[in-house]
């Protein structure tokens, strides 16, 4: 069931209108054969209306689509060659399992032998082997999401569609299945683009995946560089942590001073001078050691305890409080609110974005 062919789906210029609204808004990037791809964003950024263009629900208002070297613009949506998994479980209850897989191969001119043979197989793959004779509501939230993976996966589609697949399931189980699915997907080699609002789970199953804000696609690169090279502030925020604090470039754009005074060292300024933001992740700062000289001078204003780390936030006299986790064992019982601390820097600079109308956007 290996997929050999070229499968990869390249958007060039995909704008999506609802009547005179702008859903989607110039989206152009290629997703390569094979790769494991997703569209994170917040709720309403686009991505359902992106995923649904793609596999021909919604049509572009402008712009081309193309799987491999065919554009598939004309394409009626069951023609595209592609497997689709929602959000909200589309079994048919009185079907058993078995059938449920079965159903959309039926429609296709295959030999009984074949058919027995792939659902077999497909319902081998979610590790539903021995339950191909149950009735849907015989099975747990996670069993039946396995179900309609099977049914996706038996057509054997040229790319996989999934739509915040996981969602219903609770915590530990979307964290399993979620695992499953990724390993699924690298076993049949099949293209697949994901949707999901969740940060953990993009970074944890993705090759690659496109940040979206309000219908743009604001970066496209690997979990590495979406989370630690982000060109916008409102990729840093949405993947991730930190502090995003108001300050002016200054020494040629080599540093960046906050309203308390502090210049901190900034990394590939757009600007040599005037208004930007500087982003401060946790693992980028810790308590001074007492005498340490530090570069933030601030004052505890919240402590809690998060199992291997404590969380602080540190008040440093500018718009945000630093975001710093110590690991438990570490941090000083001293470090209450109300008490001075010193702050270091660990990095040698901090990330800068430009006060632009793509950093300011939430
Ligand atoms: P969610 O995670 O909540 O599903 P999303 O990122 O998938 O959000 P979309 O569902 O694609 O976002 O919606 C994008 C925008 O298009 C939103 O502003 C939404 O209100 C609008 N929209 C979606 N579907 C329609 C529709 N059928 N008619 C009109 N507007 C729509």
């Amino acid at each position: 069931m290996q997929n050999h062919e070229d499968s990869s789906v390249t958007l060039d210029g995909i704008q999506i209108r609802y009547g005179g609204n702008v859903a989607v808004e110039d989206a152009s990037f290629t997703i390569e054969s094979g790769e494991f791809f997703t569209l994170l964003g917040p709720s309403g950024c686009g991505k359902t209306t992106l995923l649904r263009t793609i596999a021909g629900f919604n049509r572009q208002s402008s712009g081309s689509l193309r799987i491999g070297t065919v554009t598939i613009d004309d394409l009626p949506a069951h023609r595209r060659d592609t497997g689709m998994v929602f959000q909200n479980y589309a079994i048919f209850p009185h079907l058993t399992v078995w059938e449920n897989v079965a159903y959309g191969l039926r429609a296709r001119k295959i030999s009984k032998d074949e058919l027995k043979v792939r659902v077999d197989e497909a319902l081998a793959m979610v590790d539903l082997g021995g339950y191909g004779d149950r009735m849907p509501r015989n099975l747990s939230g996670g069993q039946q999401q396995r179900v309609v993976i099977a049914r996706a996966i038996v057509i054997r589609p040229r790319v996989l569609l999934m739509d915040e697949p996981l969602a219903n399931l609770d915590a530990k189980l979307r964290v399993r299945l979620r695992n499953d699915v990724r390993k699924l997907q690298q076993e049949l080699g099949i293209t697949t683009i994901y949707v999901t609002h969740d940060q953990e789970e993009a970074l944890d199953i993705s090759d690659r995946l496109a940040v979206m804000s309000n219908g743009r696609v604001l970066q496209v690169g690997t979990p590495e560089e979406i989370y630690a090279s982000p060109q916008h502030m409102f990729v840093a925020k949405f993947v991730g942590e930190g502090a995003f604090i108001p300050a002016q470039l200054q020494d040629g754009g080599t540093s960046a001073r906050l309203a308390n005074g502090v210049a901190v060292p900034v990394r590939l300024p757009e600007a040599a001078s005037g208004p930007c933001h500087i982003g401060l992740r946790p693992e980028e700062l810790r308590l001074a050691n007492a005498g340490e000289d530090s570069l933030f001078a601030g004052t505890v204003v919240s402590r809690s305890y998060l199992g291997p780390q404590v969380q602080l936030r540190v008040d440093i006299g500018v718009e945000e409080t630093l975001l710093l986790r110590v690991p438990s064992a570490e941090c000083p019982r001293s470090a209450q609110p109300g008490v001075a601390v010193g702050v270091v820097l660990v990095s040698a600079d901090v990330a800068v974005f430009a006060n632009d109308a793509a950093a300011e956007r939430e």
